[in-house]
């Protein structure tokens, strides 16, 4: 089953290492696109029926578009920009039994640890320089080739490996990086991947990432695998939905945020006030009123898109008894009476609504009630801009692995129930 987004989909996930990455491929697309890059520090000048994006700390971006004929109503997709991986820290150099040099990394976000062991890795992320007018700004980096690994200790030193074995991340998780001859240089191949001298670098967030490519496999080339499909498989999918949809009826509103895998409270993250001032300077500069935005608010209709977890083939019996997600089986619609997700009887209907009209499946999700499951942005965001808004995601294998695995079908359908959306 060939699908023109496929090649699409693995460019970007495979060119996405960090979150950084993912946000700049998102603006090249946009602009491709005749999208206005606008900035927070300068004035806005808006025009109906034109596109414009913004971001913030480089790690989260609103996009929009304005019907030509004015608007009543928002229509808004969110999803994440981040992935759970091993943040470099500072003076990352460690030099061990006269022998070694290790990096010392530490956890950004709650990852399955033994999967990042035995597998080439390698560093992404942002150096922030001085540039020529006295201004600080920050440059990509992306070592783009096998440079380190995090060796497992041997079955003989560890023979209760394979019985659970509990990772302690400042001994077992940080990478080798070569021998001692490459003591001192792991900075200074930074500055020269950014083409830049090592001096220059006055702050950096860099990421460890796994370089195996992305996979489509199964007896009918059904699953995709690939590390940080959660959650760039819904960031890619809503994006396509959004410049393939009309745009016509509602301001159109196209998020991807940061900080989710570490409860978003970041100046960037869901629960920053991000997408609130976005929203009203879009209305002031438009010379709508305080007022209209709140009206405009309660027409409108928002869709966290965070990937689920479908029934595991090994485990069905982690799966709730009668809400069953399966890979390629839909878009999954997430259900938590304790609201972290934040569907409701409301927000549900007008999903499955949407849906109905645009052929797409829907599945449901909800916890076992006796597993206590994780949460996402929507509720978080509601506590800055309060709205009808509905939890779905993608149902998916191995969250939070460095390699995880998605249905090829259920991209296609948020698509679909995107560029319906933004109608
Ligand atoms: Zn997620």
């Amino acid at each position: 089953m060939p699908h023109s987004f496929l090649p699409e989909l693995t460019q970007f996930l495979e060119t996405s290492p960090c979150c950084f990455h993912a946000i700049n491929n998102i603006k090249n697309i946009l602009s491709g696109k005749q999208f206005i890059q606008l900035h927070e520090n300068q004035k806005w000048t808006l025009r109906p029926g034109c596109g414009y994006f913004v971001t913030r700390s480089d790690a989260s971006l609103i996009a929009f578009t304005i019907p030509t004929a004015g608007f009543h109503s928002m229509r808004i997709i969110a999803s994440h920009s981040d992935s759970p991986a091993f943040k470099v820290k500072e003076n990352p150099e460690l030099e061990t039994d006269g022998h070694y040099i290790r990096l010392n990394v530490e956890r950004y976000g709650g990852m399955l640890c033994a999967p990042w062991l035995d597998r080439p890795l390698s560093v992404a992320g942002r150096i922030i320089i001085k540039d020529r007018q006295g201004s600080l700004c920050s440059r990509l980096v992306n070592i783009d080739r096998d440079l380190l690994l995090i060796p497992n200790l041997a079955i003989h030193m560890n023979r209760e490996a394979n019985n659970g074995y509990k990772y302690n991340a400042q001994k077992d998780m940080l990478p080798l990086y070569g021998s001692l001859t490459a003591k001192g240089t792991f900075m200074q191949m930074i500055a020269e991947a950014a083409g830049v001298e090592k001096d220059e670098i006055l702050g950096h967030d860099l990421f460890l990432y796994n370089r195996q490519k992305a996979s489509i496999w199964g007896a009918s080339e059904e699953f995709i695998s690939c590390g940080r499909l959660d959650d760039l498989q819904c960031a890619f999918a809503s994006l396509k939905g959004f410049l393939g949809g009309k745009k016509t009826s509602h301001l159109a509103v196209y998020c991807i945020l940061d900080s989710e895998e570490v409860g978003s409270t970041t100046k960037q993250g869901a629960a920053s006030t991000f997408l609130y001032d976005t929203l009203t300077r879009i209305h002031s500069s438009l010379g709508y009123t305080r007022e209209d935005y709140l009206i405009h608010l309660a027409d409108s209709f928002m869709l966290s898109a965070d990937n689920a977890h479908a029934v595991h083939p090994n485990h069905p019996d982690k799966a709730d008894p009668s809400n069953r997600p399966y890979l390629n089986g839909g878009i999954v619609l997430k259900f938590n009476a304790n609201q972290k997700y934040c569907t409701d009887g409301i927000s549900a209907a007008m999903f499955r609504d949407l849906c109905n009209t645009a052929g797409v499946p829907v599945q449901t999700f909800a916890n076992r009630s006796d597993m206590a499951g994780g949460s996402t942005l929507g509720n978080i965001s509601n506590t800055q801009v309060a709205l009808n808004t509905v939890d779905i995601g993608l149902p998916q294998l191995a969250m939070h692995s460095p390699y995880e695995t998605a249905g090829v079908e259920d991209t296609g359908y948020l698509i679909r129930a995107a560029q319906a959306f933004y109608c």
